[in-house]
This record gives C-alpha cells, sequence and structure tokens, in this order.
C-alpha cells in the first residue's frame, strides 16, 4: 500500500483548501509562491491558515437509521435528500474539516442480520 502522506494547505475561515502535496514545507512554498521565513507562516497562521495532514483534518461522518447524519465533532445534521457529496458538502460546517462518509452499509447488514438472528431464537 502506497504511503498516504498527503499534506494539505487549508484556510478555515475561507473554507479553501489546495493540494495535496508532499510535504509541509512544499504547501507553505505554494502558498507563499516565494522563499518564505517563520515569521510569514506565523502570520498566516493567525490568520487561519494551516498545513495538515489529510488524515488528520478530516470529521467522520455516520448516517442513523433516522437519516440523521452524526459528526465526530459532536453535531447532527440532516439532509432533505441524499448525504453529504449528493449536497456537495465538503467540509463540516461546525469543525471545518474535510467530511469524510462512514459507509453505513455493513451496519445495516450487521442490524439485519441480528434481527434473523432475533427471529430464529423467537
Ligand atoms: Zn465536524
Amino acid at each position: 500500500m502506497e504511503s498516504e502522506k498527503e499534506y494539505s494547505l487549508i484556510s478555515v475561515p475561507q473554507q479553501r483548501r489546495c493540494g495535496p502535496f508532499e510535504s509541509e514545507d512544499a504547501a507553505w512554498h505554494y502558498l507563499f509562491g516565494r522563499d518564505y521565513d517563520e515569521h510569514d507562516i506565523a502570520q498566516h497562521q493567525e490568520a487561519g491558515w494551516s498545513v495538515e495532514l489529510r488524515d488528520e483534518v478530516s470529521c467522520p461522518w455516520t448516517e442513523d437509521d433516522d437519516g440523521v447524519w452524526n459528526t465526530q465533532c459532536g453535531e447532527m445534521f440532516e439532509f432533505t435528500n441524499d448525504g453529504p457529496p449528493e449536497n456537495r458538502f465538503e467540509f463540516c460546517p461546525y469543525c471545518g474539516k474535510y467530511i469524510k462518509v462512514r459507509g453505513t452499509l455493513g451496519k445495516l447488514n450487521e442490524l439485519s442480520k441480528q434481527a434473523q438472528e432475533l427471529d430464529i431464537d423467537y
């Protein structure tokens, strides 16, 4: 399996992201378009920019049986139709991270299996 070290340049206030970059350095370089020093970075971090490993900046959303999405940051969201990708939700509106949709099929299969087992027990 390939390494999943992908860095993204993120601005939470602006809901922007660039990347992936292969290193943190490459990401900052892209933002500044020139050589930079730690003052440049500090200034931009204050403004909400950051460089993160992609896996660390996602907020997994899980749909429950009522069609309500539970976010990992502890909120709930209900769509009129479908889920986050269909509604072009890319960032979690609560914590600003990427939305990572958790598959529910496995869970549903498990539940129906349990139900079947219960039926047999009856
Ligand atoms: Zn979130």
